[in-house]
């Protein structure tokens, strides 16, 4: 196959639109509910419930505001650790700051990319006092899920599941976004569905989610003038934003089958070079298949060296390594990227523990540094043709060619 740029950027994920969103966001237009209030938002709170089998939900502007009133919720204050998975966004751990928490980072294991049961075990035997766990679904793919929950509910704790990437992935039959006592789903354009921004919190506890819902707007009492008891944030979900991921909703499992013929794809078009692909156990769970992640095997790294703002790498024959392989996918218009940075190597959180499986982890070998060395996220838009995705392939195959 002869190689050739893409004229057309192939993205990582970009938002797929079908245009019963146009529809909903007209009628709030009609209406004049171009607000915080209306119709829209009302049904998006009744979907999310039902998709997920969710008592209770409160939209909001961003999956980021939602950990935010998670973290309020279940009782984080000045000074009060909390052990958050590791290798995440930014995003999952930063609300945590907001409330004065301390982050304490757990490493993740090898079987789905998330946080290691085992590694939560022994923090809690570091930090018996913790009480809030916050544990997120990387690229679509559950958690141990029942390990998880069983750890935090020995030592009391509370799990916030950051469910973020996930939505629409089930876990022994069960939607994620419902095993926390706190559950956060998020509409950002590069999700499964979007609304262009926004998010969900949802909780089978009724009176936690209306405290939510009263917070995100103000914190406004029951009075004729503008009555405050507590804390408010402008953190509701607009009307207009309801209605794309409303018109959204009726195509999320459609989406989730592009994803996971593109993942099928890849492992087969990938097969007999040394590396796998992000790994799930398909008799436990049923991923999203969000994004499609490569891990290269140790020996088929070529040496690659990154510092905090930029990488270079050598490149030998038969071997290959994630920044070669993303450097060259953009050279033919094609946006692959690291896997997210973990947080206990970010300079923001470089004073907060990490824990691996067998304990204190700062200056150990652990899994999540590992992972982000050797693995990269592959095009994983839904709108890429096999015949983009047969392209891709060659040129992720040209990286271990040579050079
Ligand atoms: C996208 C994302 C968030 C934040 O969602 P926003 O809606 O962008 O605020 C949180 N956690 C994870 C893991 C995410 O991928």
């Amino acid at each position: 196959m002869e190689i050739k740029a893409f004229e057309k950027k192939i993205y990582l994920s970009s938002p797929t639109m079908h245009g019963d969103e146009m529809l909903y966001m007209n009628k709030a237009y009609e209406t004049n509910w171009m607000s915080t209030v209306g119709e829209n938002i009302n049904a998006v709170e009744g979907l999310m419930c039902d998709y997920t089998g969710t008592a209770h939900s409160v939209a909001l502007s961003s999956g980021t505001a939602a950990l935010h009133l998670a973290m309020k919720l279940a009782g984080v204050k000045r000074g009060d650790r909390v052990f958050c998975s590791d290798m995440t966004f930014a995003a999952t751990v930063n609300p945590v700051v907001y409330e004065g928490g301390i982050p304490i980072f757990i490493d993740s294991e090898r079987d789905t990319w998330n946080m290691d049961p085992v590694a939560l075990e022994k923090a809690f035997e570091l930090y018996p006092e913790v009480k809030v766990v916050v544990a997120v679904n990387l690229y679509g793919t559950p958690a141990k899920l029942d390990e998880l929950c069983a750890v935090c509910e020995k030592h009391g704790a509370v799990l916030v599941e950051d469910a973020a990437e996930s939505l629409g992935a089930s876990y022994k039959g069960r939607q994620t976004g419902s095993f926390g006592t706190y559950n956060v789903i998020s509409f950002n354009g590069n999700k499964i569905i979007t609304g262009s921004s926004g998010g969900v919190l949802l909780s089978d506890d009724g009176a936690a989610i209306d405290s939510a819902r009263k917070w995100s707007t103000q914190s406004r009492e029951d009075a004729p003038w503008y009555q405050h008891t507590e804390l408010g944030y402008n953190y509701r979900m607009s009307n207009v934003v309801a209605g794309v991921v409303r018109g959204q909703m009726p195509y999320i499992d459609k989406h989730i089958a592009q994803k996971k013929a593109i993942y099928e794809r890849y492992r087969e078009g990938l097969k007999d070079l040394p590396v796998t692909m992000n790994p799930y156990d398909g008799n436990l769970c049923e991923p999203n298949f969000w994004l499609s992640c490569l891990l290269i095997d140790e020996a088929a790294m070529c040496p690659q060296h990154r510092t905090d703002t930029g990488s270079t790498y050598t490149p030998e024959k038969g071997k290959s390594c994630p920044d070669m392989i993303i450097e060259r996918l953009a050279k033919y218009n094609a946006e692959a990227r690291p896997i997210w940075k973990p947080m206990h190597l970010q300079p923001f959180y470089s004073d907060c523990a990490f824990v691996t499986a067998k304990g204190e982890g700062r200056n150990a070998a652990n899994v999540d540094t590992d992972i982000f060395t050797r693995g990269l996220c592959l095009p994983s838009d839904n709108k890429m043709t096999k015949d983009e995705q047969d392209m891709v392939i060659e040129i992720i195959r040209s990286c271990f060619r040579g050079y």
